[in-house]
């Protein structure tokens, strides 16, 4: 994929400012402080899947079922019309439709990309009217409604699209007058206290994450557009998903903010090259830190995005073979039988193997694993978190 022309402002000024794992490189426009993919792999959604059981996307502890339920207490504060008959909602990009659930008097629509998670969802839920693709192709079956919706939303979207802007003007124009937006997304803001991790490496450097927004950024696109913008927060903190924060706009509205553009694109360049350090010295890091450590063989728990990112960020980084020093990686629902030339299997049968300590790389369940093998008296080495904090479990 090649981005030419900055996605939020259109400008062709800009600097290059990263290079990841020698795929995806990221630039800064200089007129809005917008960060972009310049060049990078392609995404394909269609087969795009989190690794969890039914059981787990069902259960009310699940931490998507909790995020939603948090999302959905947060939007219907924000709700300021007034409609007497059925209100309707339209989820863009609505994964396994914990979020639609909640909405249980509404009319509901979810739009998803991924095969896997539209099909679960038809299987689980009839309350939802669901359509497999993107946004786009959902134009079409829009048009012949005469209501638009009373809520259209698109939770971490915007960021994974070529064409931010296109998404806007979807929501807008599908959306009732008075009608709310309501987007969640990762942005650079509140860099200071921004710990970034090897899954945002991850997203990078495959393509899956092509914007980098932050408060200047979102000024600069939503200008363009006539329409409020009501609510501008960080999100409550979800285990790997570093700063996120809400947007909700409302259409039809205008409100034109009065802005320093200058002054803006500089800040929005300022927090951009400081994410893309951090996540520099994240990775040179760990790799000292293996390096350092190259005599004590551990195991990785986790066979996820971050582990991925980690091992191949040792590639670049370092002369270390990653399979010498994490011999085994140990995964509760192995997809794959290696990553790397490492072999990936069930904690039982790692058990069978010798290794001094296991190093927990799944951000989302770090807590979980790390509380299980604390219990868990069959483990007697060291059991400790990823970089860079490496959090101790088992000493
Ligand atoms: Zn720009």
């Amino acid at each position: 994929m090649k981005i030419n022309e900055c996605p939020v402002c259109g400008s062709k000024s800009r600097e290059e400012v990263a290079a990841l794992l020698n795929r995806a490189n990221f630039c800064v426009c200089n007129e809005c402080g917008h960060g972009y993919i310049l060049d990078g792999p392609d995404a394909d959604y269609s087969g795009f899947r989190q690794n969890y059981t039914d059981e787990q996307l069902m259960d009310e502890n699940c931490s998507l079922n909790q995020m939603a339920e948090q999302r959905y207490r947060y939007i219907m504060k924000n709700v300021n019309f007034t409609k007497t008959g059925k209100c309707s909602i339209l989820d863009v990009g609505c994964g396994y439709g914990h979020f639609l659930n909640k909405f249980i008097l509404w009319s509901k629509t979810g739009i998803e990309p991924s095969v896997i998670a539209a099909n679960y969802l038809r299987k689980m839920n009839t309350t939802i009217s669901i359509h497999p693709g993107d946004y786009k192709s959902y134009s079409h079956v829009m048009d012949n409604f005469r209501e638009g919706k009373d809520i259209i939303s698109a939770h971490h979207v915007i960021e994974h699209l070529t064409t931010p802007k296109e998404l806007i003007e979807f929501c807008i124009k599908y959306s009732t007058p008075q009608g709310l937006i309501y987007l969640t997304l990762p942005t650079v803001d509140d860099i200071e206290n921004y710990e970034p991790t090897l899954t945002d490496l991850y997203f990078l450097s495959h393509g899956l994450h092509t914007q980098l927004f932050s408060y200047p950024s979102l000024l600069k696109l939503l200008s363009q557009f006539n329409i409020k913008w009501y609510r501008y927060e960080k999100e409550p903190f979800w285990p790997g998903l570093g700063n996120s924060y809400s947007l909700v706009l409302q259409s039809g509205v205008n409100n034109s903010r009065f802005y320093p553009e200058k002054e803006m694109a500089s800040m929005g360049v300022m927090l951009v090259k400081r994410f893309f350090q951090k996540l520099d010295i994240l990775q040179m890091e760990f790799s000292e830190y293996v390096y350092d450590t190259k005599n004590y063989k551990k195991a990785i728990y986790g066979a996820g995005t971050h582990t991925y990112s980690m091992i191949e960020s040792l590639f670049e980084w370092s002369d270390i073979v990653p399979k010498k020093v994490f011999p085994l990686i140990i995964d509760d629902n192995p997809r794959e039988e290696e990553m790397f030339g490492i072999p990936i299997m069930p904690l039982e049968e790692a058990l069978n193997y010798k290794f001094s300590g296991i190093l927990i790389s799944a951000p989302a369940s770090e807590e979980q694993i790390g509380k299980r093998l604390k219990e868990d008296d069959r483990i007697k080495c060291r059991v400790f978190g990823p970089p860079p904090k490496y959090k101790p479990y088992k000493r």
